[in-house]
């Protein structure tokens, strides 16, 4: 069967009229069923597109590994994984893929850039969902889902701590007062300063964090525990480090006494409670834990069990299949988004896998 879609280098200085010009990434039904590899040497692989005859020798240290000419990815062979890259990351990208080239990428407060090309990238993925959203003026309903207020305007969309409502990929102020307040001069390893994956702002009214996985869980540490890398913070560090005592969210007494925590979502709670509070005193902070249908009930439950009374209702576990039910409220607007999200794969151990439970086929 010849592939179902061909992607086009695109010509200097040409660019889609519309984002919906543009493919969207492979899907689940555009990828091979099983993976060829040829030992060699040298090792190559089938390319990942089905149907597609093209022998490509896979990314190593040192070599980036063949781009397929039709169809624009390296293929990546690990024992552990089965993914591919896309040569030109934008590929990997549903909407705004100006403003990515143009905003984000070399954006110097935005780490990691040069992985939204690949296929199980988090970031691609929030970055196409959020995007979308917010091109369909429809974060509200996003909020509205998790907070259950109903919000009379349109909150504004930050991606990993950048203004992406106004296009301009500027820090936000209220979380650089959190960094000086939480992290500058206190950490005590060299770390990156805490880059929340997406925030939804409605001033003097709300802000709500959400951070989002694809396949990785939300990192664990217990009491006592050693150093899980040279950047992560021990649980007894977090607990310090992240402690203001005006905050009202978290039960640090029920933190100090418990056997572990998730310390990235503790110290986003601490965070939203912060910069909710200097933003004004009516603003509300909430955390969502964006995971996929099946995962993260432990770290669920945890967080639950730390939160001081009446704001147990802060914390939620949102899935993105729930966030793929919302598109679906705004029809054939969020269309394109629907299509990415149904078809969206990821590579596990030993081939492709629909990346959400959607039986909406
Ligand atoms: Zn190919």
């Amino acid at each position: 069967m010849p592939p179902r879609r061909r992607r086009h280098a695109p010509h200097k200085g040409q660019a889609a009229l519309f984002d919906s010009d543009m493919p969207l990434p492979f899907g689940i039904l555009d990828l091979e069923d099983r993976i060829t590899a040829d030992a060699g040497p040298p090792v190559r692989v089938k390319c990942y597109v089905r149907g597609c005859p093209e022998m490509l020798r896979p990314p190593t240290k040192g070599f980036p590994g063949d781009p397929c000419k039709t169809h624009g990815i390296r293929c990546h062979l690990s024992s552990s994984t089965v993914t591919y890259t896309y040569a030109v990351a934008t590929d990997n990208l549903i909407t705004a893929p100006q403003v990515f080239r143009t905003r984000v990428r070399g954006n110097p407060h935005k780490l990691e850039t040069h992985r939204f090309g690949y296929c199980n990238s988090e970031d691609a993925l929030t970055w196409n969902v959020l995007r979308s959203f917010q091109d369909a003026g429809a974060l509200h309903l996003i909020a509205e889902h998790v907070t259950g207020r109903e919000l009379s305007e349109e909150p504004q969309l930050y991606l990993w701590g950048l203004s992406s409502f106004d296009d301009k990929f500027q820090p936000w102020p209220l979380l650089k007062e959190a960094h000086k307040r939480f992290e500058i001069g206190r950490l005590p390893i060299t770390r990156p300063l805490s880059e929340p994956d997406a925030m939804l702002v409605v001033p003097k009214k709300l802000v709500l964090i959400l951070e989002a996985k694809l396949l990785a869980d939300n990192p664990v540490a217990y009491r006592s525990g050693p150093r899980k890398s040279s950047q992560s913070l021990t649980l007894e560090e977090v607990i310090d480090l992240y402690h203001d005592s005006g905050q009202q969210l978290l039960d640090y007494d029920k933190l100090r006494a418990a056997p572990h925590s998730y310390t990235q979502l503790q110290r986003y709670l601490t965070i939203a409670d912060y910069v909710a509070r200097i933003d004004s005193p009516k603003t509300d902070a909430y955390l969502a834990s964006v995971v996929r249908a099946g995962h993260e009930h432990d770290a669920t439950r945890t967080m639950r069990g730390f939160m001081r009374p009446g704001y147990g209702n802060r914390f939620v576990r949102l899935t993105w299949e729930s966030i793929f039910t919302l598109a679906q409220l705004r029809g054939r607007q969020l269309g394109r988004l629907s299509e990415y999200m149904l078809t969206k794969a990821v590579g596990l151990s030993g081939g492709f896998a629909p990346a959400f439970c959607l039986d909406a086929w």
